[in-house]
């Protein structure tokens, strides 16, 4: 069937590097390409080049669960993601480019008293904040997902918190999306062009060296995920961030049973069912530093036991396959989009196992940061100051299974 399909026009050229740019972005993910488009879109900034040390889309954007959300609690991160599921709702129109978008809800299981407390409370925040939320009981969730375990008395399920608008995106479409659109208003995209440099002079930087040779650059923006520990280091900076490894997992095709995403807190687990009928699924991280892109055993039983826990039915599913990819850790789980200590260098990081969704969000912000040097009213507290300062810290980490 293939065949057909010689000739295709590709959907973004293949340039050489130039020898100079006004921005360099390191890292063609999600991030950056979605940085570079809103870059040439909102500012008119085109001379622009995303430098990829492999193929654009084949980190984090290409490896997530792709879920897509704004159920956060603390202020800093409420707007934030707020902001960035309205730029999702309207990016296929925008882009011009069908990435899958289905607002299918998401749906928080919780197990017990304290789980419920919670619960309402980060429905109320949601709603202060001006997205949706709704607390539903035993009897509401089991109408919407029979097949959940409602006989398990270690974990019981007492109800759950749902957001409609939350949903799944096809994540390479994604990343495919803004990079044409980045590429069709004149930013260059270079592929297999690892960044090995940052060249900083009298304390501003001037470039970057790579593997296609030395680029100039005004401004130089890392997006670089799991990574930017070792990119800031080429720019003697040490983050707050450990790089960790997080596995996801996909099941044989089945018939359509999952009509939502859910996440199941106790256990901390999360799972969708894709458009080709595969579950699609994971869990914790593995909990060590690591920069290699495969998984532990024990994370993989973990996962597994959490699954059949709460739906029995999918013990006799055969897992399809699993991978892994490399996590950017800050210490309170929150990221960071800011000016670094250098001049025109700037911090896009940290976003732990939660960046797909804020992809367009991200760029956007990113993007309004590079151009005018001052922080997107969406995105005034993600500071890297406050790992420093102590002041403005934003833990997230008491949200169980909603992180992903
Ligand atoms: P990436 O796609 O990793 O982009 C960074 C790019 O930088 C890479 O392409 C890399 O090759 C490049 N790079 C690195 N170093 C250099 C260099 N020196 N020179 C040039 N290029 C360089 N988030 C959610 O919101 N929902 C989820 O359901 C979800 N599930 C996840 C499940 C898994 C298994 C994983 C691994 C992640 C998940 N995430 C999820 C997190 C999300 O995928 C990431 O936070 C997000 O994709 C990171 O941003 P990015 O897309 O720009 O990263």
């Amino acid at each position: 069937g293939l065949t057909g399909n010689k000739g295709w026009t590709p959907h973004w050229r293949d340039p050489e590097p130039r020898t100079e740019y006004d921005v360099v972005i390191i890292g063609g993910g999600g991030h950056g390409l979605a940085t570079a488009y809103y870059l040439a879109k909102e500012h008119g900034i085109t001379n622009v080049a995303v430098l990829e040390k492999g193929y654009l889309g084949g980190g984090n954007v290409g490896r997530n669960t792709t879920i897509v959300r704004a159920n956060y609690y603390l202020p800093g991160n409420s707007e934030f993601y707020s902001h960035s599921l309205k730029l999702w709702e309207g990016m296929e129109q925008d882009l011009n480019y069908n990435a899958m978008m289905s607002q299918r809800g998401i749906l928080n299981l919780y197990h017990n008293d304290g789980q419920r407390d919670a619960a309402v409370r980060r429905g109320n925040a949601i709603i202060n904040q001006g997205d949706d939320a709704e607390l539903l009981s035993r009897d509401q969730v089991r109408e919407l997902a029979p097949f959940l375990n409602f006989d398990n008395n270690r974990f019981p399920i007492m109800g759950g918190l749902m957001q409609r608008r939350a949903g799944t995106a096809r994540h390479d479409a994604v990343a495919w999306g803004y990079a044409r659109g980045a590429d069709m208003r004149g930013v260059d995209l270079i592929q297999n062009c690892e960044v090995t440099g940052i060249d900083v002079e009298n304390g501003k930087v001037v470039g970057v060296q790579t593997a296609r040779g030395p680029i100039r650059a005004r401004k130089v923006a890392l997006a670089a995920a799991g990574r930017s520990g070792q990119v800031a280091a080429m720019a003697g900076l040490t983050l707050p961030i450990e790089s960790h490894v997080l596995q996801a997992f996909v099941s044989e095709g089945l018939k359509p049973i999952v009509d939502h995403v859910i996440t199941f807190a106790e256990g901390h687990l999360y799972i969708s069912q894709s458009d080709k009928g595969g579950l699609v699924f994971g869990s914790y991280l593995d909990f060590y530093s690591s920069y290699a892109a495969r998984g532990n055993l024990p994370m993989v039983e973990h996962t597994m036991e959490s699954f059949v826990a709460m739906v029995p039915a999918v013990s006799k599913a055969r897992l399809l396959r699993s991978w892994g990819g490399i996590m950017d850790m800050t210490p309170d789980g929150s990221p960071i989009i800011d000016h670094s200590p250098i001049d025109g260098l700037y911090l896009n990081c940290g976003w732990c196992y939660g960046g797909f969704k804020a992809t367009p969000g991200s760029g956007h912000v990113y993007a309004h940061l590079i151009a005018t040097d001052r922080p997107h009213g969406a995105a005034t507290k993600l500071k890297l100051d406050r790992f420093r300062s102590g002041h403005g810290l934003m833990d997230e980490e008491g949200t169980g299974a909603q992180h992903n």
